[in-house]
């Protein structure tokens, strides 16, 4: 197993910057993309010429916030987005180099509406609990498209399907090729269920990083479909009667080298620490479930029947639980970890993590007990059944979930007050939006007959 490196760093690490400028002049690079997400999760993107780099590099640049989603209104919209040269990649091309950012504010306060700030405090308040590495492997699926205006699929293909005569395993070859040339390491990749359905499962690696790598697979997914000509989509539930994608988000918490999550002393070779984890999550869940599933459409792919998770239990075997707990392999101390099944991959991977990783240590911190795992499918529960067991669901939609984040002191610590604030505008926004719409389900059903 690779060291595990921790990485919860200063911005301008000297060794670094001294990296990037090298690079640069060494590979006659153009231009370099400054990139970082609004709270949605959207990539954000300006270029600089090579001449701006060393400044850029040392007092950041300016940018108007105020058009970014979810950031500050126009009176006070002066934002500086800082490179963080540890960061650095060229991009497939050859040419542009790119570099994630920091927000800071003009007098270098780290803004609090920057989602990779709120990763950040998450991972401080990891540190002082004795940890030093949150480690996450998300596993985000997508579909293929024959365009964007449509859903016409490449394929009929199912789970692990060799569609050799396919136009989508050349796809899949070269995103892979991709993501390797900017130094992002591909673990495995398959079909998926769906009919053009892919996964792409990248190596795990710290959260921060994680972060920035899903922002580039993301865009390198699309950018190679493109130029194949297709569309790829991470939209969570794009077929009716069709698996929809999620990102399972497999976690494991590290102390120089040691994995914390591991005692093989105990049934599921889950320490305590382990359990408490699972346990935060489990209890917070409904609470975070808008960040982890933040769409409306997010909600269409949370229902029985498709592989994805709809009640809150942990499980070894189950695939209907929210959080599955892979078999122990004698040997593989290392590899114990959590996979939490709910988040999908349109989401903030920042906010998803920073959340995920408050729930779990909110677990260890007050201690929280593990339930007894549920090992019988989920789905074939009776309303009573669970309600004995005292299993609780996932909100059903967006307004629910909505609803749960806004009583949440967990999302609240977890987002910062200034986030939470316009996270919760932002999406009951979207959630009015969508309540008043006629959808041709209702015509169809109420119009002839009522
Ligand atoms: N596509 C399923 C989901 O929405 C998961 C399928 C699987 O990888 O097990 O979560
Ligand atoms: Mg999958």
């Amino acid at each position: 197993m690779a060291q595990i490196e921790s990485k919860n760093r200063a911005t301008s690490e000297p060794q670094a910057r001294k990296g990037v400028l090298e690079q640069v002049a060494e590979r006659g690079i153009e231009d370099v993309l400054l990139w970082f997400t609004d709270l949605e999760g959207h990539l954000k993107s300006f270029s600089i010429t090579t001449r701006e780099l060393e400044s850029a590099l040392d007092d950041g640049m300016g940018f108007d916030g105020s058009s970014v989603t979810g950031f500050n209104a126009i009176e006070e919209s002066d934002m500086v987005a800082i490179p963080d040269p540890t960061s650095y990649r060229v991009l497939p091309d050859g040419k542009t180099g790119r570099m994630i950012c920091d927000i800071v504010t003009p007098d270098g306060q780290p803004y609090e509406g920057d989602p990779r700030h709120v990763l950040r405090r998450a991972l401080e308040r990891m540190t002082s609990m004795g940890f030093d590495t949150f480690n996450v492997g998300p596993e985000a699926e997508y579909f293929l498209f024959r365009d964007e205006k449509g859903t016409e699929t490449l394929d009929e293909g199912g789970y692990f399907a060799q569609t050799t005569m396919d136009a989508a395993t050349d796809v899949r070859r070269d995103t892979i090729r991709a993501l390797e040339s900017m130094g992002i390491p591909v673990e495995y990749h398959h079909h998926e269920v769906g009919p053009s359905q892919h996964e792409i499962d990248i190596r795990y690696a710290n959260a921060l990083d994680m972060g920035d790598y899903m922002l580039t697979y993301r865009l390198v997914v699309k950018e190679v479909a493109k130029q194949h000509g297709y569309h790829a989509t991470f939209m969570p539930k794009p077929l009716f009667g069709e698996n929809g994608s999620g990102m399972h988000t497999h976690q494991s918490l590290f102390t120089d080298g040691r994995n914390r999550f591991f005692d093989g002393d105990d049934r599921w070779h889950l320490s305590g620490e382990g359990k408490a984890f699972i346990a935060g999550q489990l209890r917070h869940a409904r609470e975070i479930a808008a960040v982890f599933a933040q769409w409306v459409n997010s909600y269409k792919r949370l229902v029985p029947g498709y592989e994805a998770p709809v009640y809150v239990a942990w499980s070894q075997r189950n695939r209907s639980a929210l959080i599955r707990i892979p078999l122990y392999k004698p040997g593989s101390e290392q590899a114990t970890r959590a996979e939490i099944r709910c988040p999908d991959p349109a989401c903030n991977p920042y906010l998803l993590f920073a959340c995920l990783l408050h729930a779990g240590l909110e677990g260890i911190e007050q201690g929280y007990e593990l339930p007894d795992p549920m090992e019988t499918n989920l789905y074939h529960l009776t309303a009573e059944q669970r309600r004995e067991r005292g299993i609780v669901s996932l909100p059903e939609t967006l307004g629910e979930a909505i609803d749960a984040l806004a009583q949440s002191e967990l999302a609240r610590k977890a987002l910062g007050p200034h986030i939470f604030d316009r996270y919760i505008e932002l999406k009951r926004k979207e959630w009015d939006e969508y309540r008043v719409q006629l959808t041709d389900w209702e015509m169809k059903k109420y119009l002839a007959v009522l």
